[in-house]
C-alpha cells in the first residue's frame, strides 16, 4: 500500500514500525463550539483511512484529541459567563454525538488536555533540562534554532522564515518564530501547577505529549489538515525529536480544505456550516459520498448541488439494495454464479491501496451495481447465492470502509415506506365505505404520481412501489 507523506513528499510503501499493528494519531478539535463541515472532511477521511487499515487486517490503535483549554475556549466562557470547564464538557458532549451521527467511529482514546498536564510539564521540563527551550517570568518557549530539523515537515527555513512574514511582536522572546510551550496564569483563568509557575501548555506541546504517552517515541501515522502542517505539526517535531532522539511520525498525512467560494471553511472567517445543520437535511451516508469522490488531499469545494447528486445516487443504490433483498428471500436455488466478484474486490484494494484513492473506490462501487444489475436482468444464473454475495460486497466495502450506505438502515427505510403507503390506504379504505369517491380517487391518482400502484381486489387493496 503505498502513501502520500507530506514529510518525504512523496508516495511511500507503507510499513508500520510494528507488524500488523497501525498507531494512528489524528489532531481533533478545539471544543468550543460545534464542529463544522469542514473539520466534518477532515474527521470522515480519517474515518474511511482507519477503517480500509483495519479492513486489510491491521490493528489499528487510533487516538484523536480535544484541546480542551486554549485561548477560544477561555473567550467562549467569558463571553457566556461560565467555567471554561463547562463550554468544554458541552462541546465534548456535542462532538461525541456528532461524529456518531456521521457514522464516524469512535477512536480507542481521545485524550484531553486537561487529563495529561503530568506528561505535558515532564515534556516541557526535558526541553529546558536540554537547552531546546528557556523559562522568562513563567512563560516558556521553545528555541526554534535549537533543532537543526526545523522546517523539515513544511519546507519552511528559520532564515525565509524571518525575512518573508509577519510574526507577532513579542519582545520576550529570543527569536520571534520561537512558540509558547508553557503560558503563564493571568487573572481568574484556569491554571495548573509548574516547575515555572502556575500555567496552561501551549496547543503544540498537547499534541506531542499525549501522542508518545499513548503510543511511544514513534507513532506509525499522524494526520491532520493542511493548515496543521505548519506551524502546528512542525512544532511537534521539534518538540518530540528535540527530547527522543528518534524519528516522531513515519508517515505524515494531510488533508484538504474543504472550501467555501475558494475560501477555507473556518470558524474565524464565519463562512461555516456546522455539520449538525447539514445533518439535518442530508444523511451521514450522503455527506460520505460527498466527500468520498473527491482525493483526501486536495480541496473540495462545499456545494449543495453536489450533496444533492450524492442523495440521488445513493436513492439508486437504496433501491438496488432493496431489490436485491427481496430477490434474495424469495429466490430458489443455488445456483454457482459466474459473476467475478473477485473483480471487483480486487479492484477496491488496488484504489484504497493507492494513497486510498476514494473517488476510483467509490467508482468501483457503482460499476459493481450496474453490471450486478445487468446480470440480474440478462442471466437466468442468479440465484441465492449470488444475492448473498452482492450483499457481502457492498457491506464490505460501501458500507464497512466508505460508509455511504448503510443496509440495516436501507430495511428500515422501506418498511417506513411501506407502513406509510398501508396507512394511506387504510385512509382511503374509510373514504370508500363513506362513499368519499373523491377522496378516494384522489388518494389512489396521487400515489399513481409517486410511482405506486395499487391492485383493488375482493380481499383488499395491494400496492406496488415501482
Ligand atoms: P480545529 O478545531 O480548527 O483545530 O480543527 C480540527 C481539525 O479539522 C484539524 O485537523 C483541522 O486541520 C481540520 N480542519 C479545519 N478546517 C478545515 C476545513 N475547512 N477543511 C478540512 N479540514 C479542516
Ligand atoms: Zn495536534
Amino acid at each position: 500500500m503505498q502513501i502520500y507523506n507530506t514529510l518525504t513528499k512523496k508516495k511511500e510503501e507503507f510499513v508500520p514500525l510494528n507488524p500488523g499493528v497501525v498507531t494512528m494519531y489524528v489532531c481533533g478539535p478545539t471544543v468550543y463550539d460545534f464542529f463544522h463541515i469542514g473539520n466534518a472532511r477532515s474527521f470522515v477521511m480519517a474515518d474511511i483511512i482507519r477503517r480500509y487499515l483495519e479492513y486489510i487486517g491491521y490493528n489499528v490503535r487510533y487516538a484523536m484529541n480535544l484541546t480542551d483549554i486554549d485561548d477560544k475556549i477561555i473567550n467562549k466562557a467569558n463571553e457566556e459567563k461560565i467555567d471554561s470547564n463547562e463550554v468544554a464538557k458541552k462541546f465534548t458532549q456535542a462532538f461525541y454525538e456528532d461524529i456518531k451521527k456521521l457514522g464516524i467511529r469512535e477512536a480507542n482514546i481521545h485524550p484531553k488536555a486537561t487529563e495529561h498536564m503530568d506528561e505535558i510539564v515532564g515534556l516541557i521540563d526535558s526541553l529546558v533540562q536540554k537547552g531546546n527551550a528557556y523559562n522568562i517570568n513563567g512563560n516558556v518557549f521553545y528555541r526554534v534554532e535549537s533543532f537543526a530539523g526545523y522546517g523539515k515537515l513544511s519546507g519552511k527555513k528559520i532564515d525565509e522564515l524571518e525575512s518573508g512574514s509577519r510574526v507577532e511582536v513579542n519582545t520576550e522572546k529570543e527569536n520571534p518564530f520561537d512558540f509558547s510551550l508553557w503560558k503563564k496564569a493571568k487573572e481568574n483563568e484556569p491554571s495548573w501547577d509548574s516547575p515555572w509557575g502556575k500555567g496552561r501548555p501551549g496547543w503544540h506541546t498537547e499534541c506531542s505529549a499525549m501522542s508518545m504517552k499513548h503510543f511511544g517515541e514513534t507513532i506509525d501515522i499522524h494526520a491532520g489538515g493542511n493548515d496543521l502542517i505548519f506551524p502546528h505539526h512542525e512544532n511537534e517535531i521539534a518538540q518530540s525529536e528535540a527530547v527522543t532522539g528518534k524519528q516522531f511520525a513515519r508517515y505524515w498525512m494531510h488533508f484538504g480544505f474543504l472550501n467555501m467560494k475558494e475560501e477555507k471553511m473556518s470558524k474565524s472567517l464565519g463562512n461555516f456550516f456546522t455539520a449538525r445543520e447539514i445533518l439535518e437535511n442530508y444523511s451521514a451516508e450522503t455527506i460520505r459520498l460527498f466527500f468520498s469522490q473527491t482525493h483526501y488531499s486536495g480541496p473540495l469545494a462545499f456545494s449543495e448541488d453536489l450533496l444533492k447528486t450524492s442523495q440521488s445516487a445513493l436513492i439508486k443504490v437504496e433501491n438496488f439494495v432493496d431489490l436485491i433483498k427481496e430477490n434474495s428471500a424469495t429466490s430458489g436455488g443455488d445456483s454457482e454464479t459466474t459473476f467475478d466478484f473477485e473483480s471487483y474486490f480486487r479492484l477496491f484494494s488496488d484504489a484504497m491501496d493507492n494513497d486510498f484513492n476514494t473517488p476510483q473506490a467509490t467508482a468501483v462501487i457503482f460499476d459493481f451495481i450496474k453490471a450486478a444489475n445487468k446480470a440480474i436482468n440478462e442471466t437466468e444464473q442468479v440465484g441465492k447465492n449470488f444475492y448473498s454475495k452482492v450483499l457481502e460486497f457492498l457491506n464490505k466495502t460501501a458500507q464497512n470502509v466508505l460508509g455511504i450506505i448503510d443496509l440495516e438502515k436501507v430495511k428500515m427505510q422501506k418498511s417506513l415506506e411501506n407502513d406509510l403507503v398501508k396507512l394511506l390506504l387504510d385512509v382511503r379504505q374509510k373514504a370508500r365505505a363513506e362513499k368519499n369517491f373523491a377522496l378516494s380517487d384522489e388518494i389512489r391518482d396521487k400515489l399513481t404520481e409517486l410511482g405506486i400502484e395499487l391492485k383493488d381486489s375482493k380481499e383488499g387493496t395491494t400496492f406496488k412501489i415501482k
